[in-house]
């Protein structure tokens, strides 16, 4: 899942500052997963802002909607009856719902609301950690289900750097080292001969990006429009 965090209350204050309407816009899936996004917390939001509006002796109107995805034209299209009504939208969104909102509503301001932190999972409650950087070449069937790109600050691809100490990290010694981990299961599951490869270097340019991945059942539809 992407996971986000709200961006600091006085922030989003001094963006809505100058819309006297506004449609605090929530996202059913990760973020409301993450407790950041959703409905609840659009709800929450709006009321915040209008109670702060008040007490600053503004002439605002903060109101509510909740999508299933801002990544989505498809749920998106719920928004197209109202967004007219208000003079800019603050998206719960991650990112990419945000940029989508903001694409589709382009004559509309759009205000980030969240800053959006990594790809992760729930790890307990109200407790998420980093897995994924989305480096579109995984290794994790050679690294026992770790991710070195990620767990090591490092991205080192082929065992641990020099700094490794009893094990840990030498840029945090709270931290596992992520070559320990990996060697460790590796060891575990009788595999540790996938350490004997040599990983080449990632191609680090960006002249790529942004990616744009099109599943190969749909290759043709999208081919005959190029
Ligand atoms: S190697 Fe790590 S960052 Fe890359 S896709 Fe796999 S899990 Fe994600
Ligand atoms: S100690 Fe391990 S996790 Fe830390 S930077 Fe070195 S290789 Fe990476």
């Amino acid at each position: 899942m992407i996971v986000a965090e709200r961006k600091k209350f006085d922030e989003l204050l001094e963006a809505v500052s100058t819309y006297r309407r506004v449609l605090v816009v929530g996202c059913g899936t990760c973020v409301a997963v993450c407790l950041t996004g959703g409905e609840k917390e659009a709800g929450l939001l709006s009321a915040e802002l209008d109670i702060a509006s008040q007490i600053n002796g503004r002439d605002q109107v903060f109101d509510t909607a909740c999508v299933e995805r801002q990544c989505d034209r498809e749920f998106l299209a719920d928004l197209d009856g109202v967004v007219g009504q208000y003079d800019a939208l603050l998206s719960l969104a991650c990112g990419a719902g945000i940029q989508f909102l903001a694409e589709k509503y382009a004559q509309q301001p759009v205000l980030a609301g969240v800053n959006t932190t990594f790809i992760g999972v729930n790890q307990d409650v109200g407790v998420w950690d980093e897995k994924c950087r989305a480096c579109r070449d995984c290794v994790l069937t050679l690294t026992g289900g770790i991710c070195p790109v990620t767990l090591c600050p490092k991205g080192l691809l082929n065992g641990p750097c020099g700094g490794t100490i009893d094990g840990r990290c030498e840029t945090d010694p709270d931290k596992d080292c992520a070559w320990t981990l990996i060697y460790r299961r590796l060891e575990e599951t009788g595999r540790l001969d996938n350490l004997q490869p040599i990983q080449p270097p990632r191609a680090r340019s960006v002249s790529n990006l942004p990616r744009r991945q099109i599943h190969a059942a749909y290759e043709r539809r999208y081919s005959a429009h190029e």
